[in-house]
């Protein structure tokens, strides 16, 4: 496995890659690396002749008073995990490269950047947008593969590819839970080990959300009430949102039906974290 930090030196490697007839499958990262980013790369593996990571806390996506600074960095034990998977390259860039002294451009997901997490973090998916767009343009992945765990951000970067014709393919997976469905989050490792407990009530909110739809509610206020109820019996748990929506348009849907997302972020003490589930309904 090789690590590479430049660019010339990435768009080197990837041209060689082309020249040869080889696939490539892409997956990002911000590191700190769990098996939920691992299932993206053996994914990846499974389906591509070479594989690249890319790993880069990306200032560009996180507030003034986020979490940027303390974000967990565990870079060579990532490189460990990679390498035993036989990941070929982890792109590891320098922020001053991919974002030199006069870099001004934006791209911004209308109607969709300002819907549930965007609304709480202005800014963050104009970051993502433009750190996506420049990854593909760097590794020219045929097949970039992501978590449904960030649902927003995939349905941001399909809208990106679609709209701005991008030549690549997005694969979205499902999310990794630990045995107690709690979803893997690099972000767990702020969590105490009683907030640890208090960040189930995510998973059984949304599990509510399903068994109620299996009773025959599908009426969405109804349903959201029931997940807030499991949410605020949570001490350390503060509601930032819950919603069950349409999962192109991310807008609220007044009566849930196959495909809609039920979805929330949930501060847990001062961590925030995101799940979600596609519901199921045979209504
Ligand atoms: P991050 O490093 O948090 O930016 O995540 C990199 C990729 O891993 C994104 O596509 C995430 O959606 C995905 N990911 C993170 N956590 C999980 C999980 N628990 N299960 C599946 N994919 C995940």
């Amino acid at each position: 496995m090789e690590v590479v930090v430049s660019i010339q030196d990435i768009r080197e490697r990837v041209k060689s890659f082309r020249e040869n007839q080889l696939t490539v499958g892409f997956v990002p990262t911000m590191g700190a690396l769990h098996e939920g980013h691992l299932s993206l790369v053996k994914k990846a593996k499974g389906e591509n002749d070479k594989t690249v990571v890319s790993i880069f806390v990306n200032p560009l996506q996180f507030g003034k008073n986020e979490d940027f600074r303390q974000y967990p960095r565990t870079f060579d034990n990532d490189c460990e995990l990679l390498s035993k998977e036989g990941v070929d390259i982890v792109f590891h860039p320098k922020a001053s490269e991919m974002y030199p002294e006069g870099f001004c451009t934006l791209v911004i997901p209308e109607h969709l950047e300002d819907k549930l997490c965007g609304k709480l973090r202005p800014g963050h998916f104009r970051g993502v947008a433009v750190i996506v767009l420049k990854l593909f343009n760097l590794v020219k992945p045929d097949v970039a593969y992501f978590g449904q765990k960030d649902f927003q951000q995939t349905v941001i970067i399909k809208r990106i590819v679609s709209d701005l014709n991008l030549d690549v393919n997005i694969s979205v997976l499902p999310t990794i839970r630990n045995k107690e469905g709690l979803a893997l989050s690099s972000r767990n490792a702020y969590l105490s080990e009683t907030e640890r407990e208090g960040a189930l009530c995510l998973y059984k909110a949304l599990a509510k959300a399903q068994s109620t739809i299996n009773a025959g509610i599908i009426n969405t206020k109804e349903i959201v009430q029931e997940m807030e109820k499991i949410i605020r019996n949570c001490k350390s748990a503060t509601i930032d949102y819950v919603s069950v929506v349409n999962p192109e348009t991310l807008e609220e849907v007044p009566r849930v039906s196959s495909g809609d997302v039920a979805t929330l972020a949930v501060r847990i003490g001062k961590t925030r974290l995101i799940d979600n589930i596609i519901c199921v309904s045979t209504i």
